[in-house]
């Protein structure tokens, strides 16, 4: 297992990080413990969460796990986070997930999905910062971080605030192109970066003709979507949400054979991204500027799911609802002006597409 540190905490968290968001059956306790200290075994210390994971549930898994984990001497770092903004809801949260997850304090504690300007400017108004900081002094929490989904240069007003010790951020060989502003302002600031979504949400490993660009001989599109990632140095972890032991060894497969690129080459295979997405939506954001203010890059990714997900029953509302906080009514704001579609670099029937959402 490799190892970066976080930021400049001086903590040392695992490349390969475990996120427990994919659980086949959250339920089985006991393997999904098998699972997690399997993955400690082979070196694995960060382990990430939420409360909205199977409702609390992926949190008590952690807990029961971590304390197998003290038991074997298995070190560990706890990364979970919180949507609550109140001083008294966020108290109230961590509470409860302190006992959840059967530890006095968390490591990594997250201000959970900013994805817009005004999400984060109604949390700043709460004094969510402020409740961070004091959980921070009380011992409750080690370091404050924040889960991102913002886009483009957007993320800049948070990193403004200069408390955030890493963020979590979506950035994959799926959407390089819409996240690199993001991701070049979070490696300006050398602060823990984390990446969610590694593998697309499962979209690359299942659509291998897609991504093999990626690929070196021999590699899997997994091991080659990973490895892409990791060949950036300012990248602390790549989250990984395993479903089974066999999602999991195949991941720590990748780590084993792993051998960074050079960076010229590494430039080189990002820039082909573009080209071979052909027909779907990089997310690139040239087109976001709806008069109507339809936020068109969340809900042409969404549409993506529908293209390439094929094992989800309603996989544009889903992204909708739990990736971006959208609903399908706001694609009707859409009044068919056609300034989107001449901007956009893929040349998308925007229109269309926003029309089907909205049903
Ligand atoms: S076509 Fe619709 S979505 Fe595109 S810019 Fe015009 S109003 Fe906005
Ligand atoms: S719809 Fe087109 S211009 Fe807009 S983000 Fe997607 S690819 Fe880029």
């Amino acid at each position: 297992m490799l190892y970066r540190e976080y930021g400049q905490t001086g903590e040392k968290i695992s490349l390969l990080g475990f996120g427990g968001m994919r659980f086949k059956n959250v339920d089985d306790h006991d393997e999904c413990i098998r699972m997690m200290i399997a993955a400690a075994e082979k070196g694995i210390n960060y382990f990430d969460t939420a409360p909205g994971y199977f409702e609390g549930r992926s949190e008590t898994v952690f807990g029961k796990a971590f304390a197998q984990m003290r038991k074997r001497n298995l070190p560990y770092f706890c990364a979970t986070k919180t949507f609550e903004s109140t001083e008294s809801g966020i108290r109230k949260e961590i509470e409860a997930q302190l006992k959840r997850l059967d530890i006095p304090c968390i490591d990594f504690y997250h201000i959970w999905c900013i994805t817009s300007a005004d999400v984060w400017q109604k949390r700043k108004n709460d004094g969510i910062l402020d409740t961070f900081k004091k959980l921070k002094e009380e011992g409750l929490v080690k370091h404050i971080c924040v889960s991102s989904h913002l886009i483009k240069n957007q993320i800049n007003e948070l990193l403004m605030e200069g408390v955030f010790e890493g963020v979590l951020f979506g950035y994959s060989a799926y959407n390089f192109q819409t996240r690199q502003e993001a991701f070049d302002a979070i490696r300006a600031k050398k602060i823990g970066a984390v990446v969610m979504n590694p593998l697309g949400g499962g979209i690359i490993p299942q659509h291998p003709d897609l991504f093999k660009f990626l690929c070196r001989e021999g590699e899997s599109v997994t091991a080659a979507a990973l490895r892409i990632l990791w060949d950036h140095p300012e990248i602390t972890s790549t989250l990984v949400g395993f479903d089974t032991i066999e999602h999991l060894n195949e991941a720590l497969a990748a780590m084993d054979g792993y051998r960074p690129r050079a960076q010229a080459e590494l430039e080189e295979i990002k820039s082909k991204s573009a080209v071979s997405l052909e027909g779907i939506c990089t997310g690139c954001s040239y087109c976001d500027n709806c008069p109507q203010g339809v936020p068109i890059p969340r809900y042409m990714d969404a549409y993506n799911h529908k293209l390439l997900q094929k094992n989800s029953q309603d996989p544009i509302g889903d992204r909708l609802k739990w990736h971006w906080s959208l609903s399908r009514s706001g694609a009707a704001k859409c009044t068919a002006c056609g300034q989107c579609e001449s901007a956009c670099t893929q040349h998308i029937d925007i229109i269309k597409r926003l029309k089907e959402i909205a049903g």
